[in-house]
């Protein structure tokens, strides 16, 4: 594992998936049954916590959880302590938190600083996985229902003629540092519908089918901002299972400094130099959310004073 890419939150993978195990059920039920094996309980999307953050059961507590869960679903080892994750959804809220002993249901992205890295990450994956099977109750094919196995990382059809196996879906999207041809060095960042005033990121959109990332970035940059880009280049990726995202971060170089906007998803799109960034970091303007790539690929740039 590269040090710089557990500097993104929610990814880093910090626990041995084991993906052999979910075609061995009698192997996780046992492990289900082991006293150190933990149980993280989740409310629609929510992690449940208490004073110290997202509750871990274990014991009596793990096995009360799971006899009111929709899903349970393995995710695999920390060390040697397996660690499942389960889904409450079906009860109100109130129940829920009684049930695991937390205090409430807060979502992972509200306590990022709060938490460690792994806890996160670890939060995010369940989150996502638990979210998935909420929204794959149902085969697409034939409607008939969908029946989760695999340790919670497949579900299968149960119609008779059709008998589907349906997968966890991710969405990729491409998140893009723009700079300018030539000097002063600039990058282009814009101001997205629905943000707040005075709050400007990358550039980001959803890679259709029948693409790949690289044409989504040239496609994305010249839909919403009018810009033609060359020197495509990868920079890195975020897990975003925020519900079903992969973000996959790039630079690129504009062939001009001319910006239209969409004026739809886009509201704005200039270019800043290092030092007018510095000066927004100064007045206590954050570049992108902390826990995000936009907010990686900001300061990674800024950190270059070419
Ligand atoms: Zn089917």
């Amino acid at each position: 594992m590269d040090t710089a890419e557990r500097v993104l939150a929610y990814g880093g993978g910090w626990l041995d998936r084991a993906g052999e195990l979910r075609t061995d059920p009698a192997r996780l039920e046992a492990l289900l049954t082991e006293p150190t094996t933990v149980v993280l309980p989740l409310w629609r999307d929510r992690c449940l916590v208490d004073g110290d953050g997202p509750v871990r059961l274990t014991g009596d507590r793990a096995s009360l959880v799971r006899t009111a869960a929709d899903e349970t679903v393995f995710l695999g080892f920390d060390g040697d302590v397996a660690v499942f994750a389960v889904d409450l959804s079906g009860l109100g809220e109130p129940a829920a938190v009684e049930m695991a002993g937390a205090a409430r249901a807060v979502d992972v992205r509200a306590l990022v600083g709060r938490l460690d890295p792994a806890g996160a990450a670890v939060q995010a994956y369940a989150r996502g996985l638990l979210h998935w099977h909420r929204q794959q109750r149902y085969c697409g094919t034939c409607g008939a229902v969908a029946v989760a196995g695999g340790g919670g990382h497949v579900r299968t059809c149960s119609g008779a003629e059709c008998g589907r196996l349906l997968f966890p879906r991710i969405e990729p999207a491409i998140i893009v540092l723009v700079e300018a041809p030539g000097s002063p060095e600039r990058c282009l960042l814009a101001r997205h519908a629905g943000a707040a005033e005075d709050s400007y990121s990358t550039l980001a959109g959803f890679v259709e089918v029948g693409e790949s990332l690289e044409d989504a970035v040239r496609r994305e940059m010249a839909e919403e901002a009018g810009i033609t880009v060359t020197d495509v280049t990868y920079r890195g990726s975020q897990a975003w299972p925020f519900p079903a995202g992969l973000m996959v971060g790039f630079r690129a170089t504009a062939t001009s400094d001319e910006v239209r906007v969409d004026g739809v998803e886009l509201l704005e799109a200039r270019w800043f130099t290092r030092a007018e960034l510095r000066e927004r970091v100064a007045g206590g303007r954050r570049l992108g959310r902390v826990d995000s790539i936009d907010h990686q690929l900001l300061t990674g740039w800024l950190a270059e004073a070419r």
